[in-house]
């Protein structure tokens, strides 16, 4: 029998003809209830274990697979609960993570890193092909590659502008913000009096608040950045990067990694800090929950007495569609109003040809300002639990204060007297409906055939091109939220 396909939300299309919601099939995660014997590792890590469920029955063999792959092109490791594996495979398996880790230790990065900035700018070369900084003895190595020289001290401290960004969709898609996005956070997080920042894949936001931190004297604030892009390695200190796999809460370089998370988050009895994060959409909801609580934990070991009701600062930025997921974890969590987060776009075409990365706004893009919906909206927003009367939105850009729902929202968001809340989540102005009992999109009508809301072209009694699981509209089947939760059960991933 050919073993199931793990993958987090990836994978082939599930057979033709399968209805939605009840009958998908797929796979989940499976977080067995204490004690549990220790998973196996892949180069990723701890591996998770998953089950097979085919029309919502759960299959009886469970199986590990990564937890950072979507797809086995990536990491193939697959063993089922109950296998029991022969020391010679134990002993291959091992050699295969040790020969899969990057080639230099962290310490030794941050060794070449230094002997890099020390070199005249004429001997700064960066090597296209290999995404690496190269120290003169490399030179020879890589002279037949696509090499550009004289690598500027504002070149380094920007290395998501050097690196081109992952471009696996599946296992590893960068989605880096544009600089004017993510400058709103740059200017958002001191206001709110934070001064430690804990960036949890957020490459690009971890650059732009060490720039700024070294332009103004006055932004003392530090971040230390949590990816499992190690190319970053290249370009910070151990104190600035460890190199991390947030679905299972692996650092790859072991305890002393560890510790500097574990110090960065503890500094001033934790005061100060706030963690944001931006995981890949595909990935699952649950692992990620059950490592943001370790790193909560961790921050919270650190506390004075007094202060142990407290919560730590979180942003998490996630599509609007997770909201009833993320809150599932995290009940005290608020969706934000703000949606402008773009990304840059970049086009990798284009920088092989000049050599350098073009990065294009998406809000400038005539792509995408025209494209097929003209809407240019992110559906990308910030859950958090800070207050959000106090994170006050740009006016400039149309936000403003609702005083019943203490919170800022966006222009066309209305307050919704029935529903008693501003309930329009992409921007625009949502209609009340009162057969549903709530606000739905403007775009949709009340159709008594199906007894619910829905576009007025539907096909009554079933979801047709929305997501294959939902219905909805605005995602597809790979990033669904709407999963059944079954006993043993929590989170799905489709196989
Ligand atoms: N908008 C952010 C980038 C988000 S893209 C910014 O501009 O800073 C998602 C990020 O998560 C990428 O940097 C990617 O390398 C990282 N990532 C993907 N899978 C990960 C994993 N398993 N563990 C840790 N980081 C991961
Ligand atoms: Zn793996
Ligand atoms: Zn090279
Ligand atoms: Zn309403
Ligand atoms: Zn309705």
């Amino acid at each position: 029998m050919a073993a199931p396909r793990a993958g987090l939300g990836a994978g082939a299309g599930a057979a033709a003809g399968v209805p939605g919601r009840q009958g998908s099939s797929g796979v989940e995660v499976v977080f067995p209830s204490e004690p549990a014997p220790p998973a196996p590792l892949c180069p990723h890590g701890p591996t998770l274990l998953f089950v097979k469920v085919n029309q919502g029955k759960e299959e009886t063999r469970r199986f590990y697979a990564c937890s950072a792959c979507r797809d086995r092109k990536d990491c193939n490791f697959f063993q089922w609960e109950d296998e029991k594996l022969s020391g010679a495979r134990l002993a291959a398996r091992e050699a295969h993570n040790r020969k899969c880790q990057p080639p230099l230790s962290r310490t030794q990065c941050a060794e070449r890193y230094l002997k890099f900035i020390e070199l005249p700018l004429s001997q700064r070369k960066f090597c296209q092909r290999c995404q690496q900084l190269l120290l003169p003895d490399d030179w020879e190595k890589h002279h037949e590659h696509r090499v550009v020289g004289d690598i500027s001290i504002t070149q380094l401290r920007r290395p998501s502008q050097l690196l081109y960004p992952l471009e696996n969709k599946k296992t590893n898609a960068q989605y880096l913000f544009a600089d004017r996005s993510c400058q709103f956070l740059v200017d958002l997080l001191p206001t709110l009096g934070f001064t430690r920042v804990l960036c949890v894949g957020t490459p690009r936001l971890h650059e732009l608040i060490r720039l700024k931190a070294s332009d103004d004297k006055k932004s003392n604030i530090k971040s230390l950045l949590l990816d499992i892009d190690f190319r970053y390695s290249q370009f910070y200190m151990e104190d600035s990067f460890c190199h991390y796999n947030m679905f299972n809460h692996h650092f790859f370089d072991g305890k002393a990694a560890l510790e500097v998370c574990r110090t960065f988050l503890q500094e001033d009895k934790g005061e100060g800090v706030i963690m944001v994060t931006d995981p890949p959409f595909g990935g699952l909801v649950e692992p990620l929950a059950v490592t943001f609580k370790k790193l909560i934990a961790m921050w919270k070991e650190g506390q004075s007495e007094g202060s142990s009701h407290k919560e730590l600062p979180i942003f998490w930025i996630f599509p609007y569609f997770f909201e009833s997921r993320i809150r599932q974890f995290f009940p005290s969590f608020c969706m934000l109003d703000y949606q402008r987060f773009h990304r840059t776009f970049i086009c990798v075409d284009e920088a092989m040809k000049y050599g350098c990365m073009l990065e294009v706004d998406y809000d400038n893009h005539a792509l995408y300002k025209h494209g097929k919906t003209g809407r240019k909206q992110s559906p990308v927003r910030i859950f958090t639990n800070i207050p959000p009367n106090k994170i006050i939105l740009p006016s400039e850009e149309g936000y403003r204060f609702c005083p019943l729902c203490q919170r800022y929202i966006s222009l066309e968001n209305q307050h919704c007297e029935h529903c008693n809340s501003c309930t329009s989540k992409d921007g625009r102005k949502w209609n009340h409906c009162f057969f549903c009992k709530k606000c739905v999109k403007p775009s949709w009508i009340h159709c008594s055939i199906c007894g619910h809301c829905a576009l007025p072209d539907h096909s009554c009694g079933g979801p047709k091109d929305g997501c294959f699981i939902c219905g909805e509209l605005d995602h597809k089947r790979s990033t669904c939220p709407k999963i059944t939760t079954s006993k043993k059960v929590n989170s799905v991933l489709r196989a």
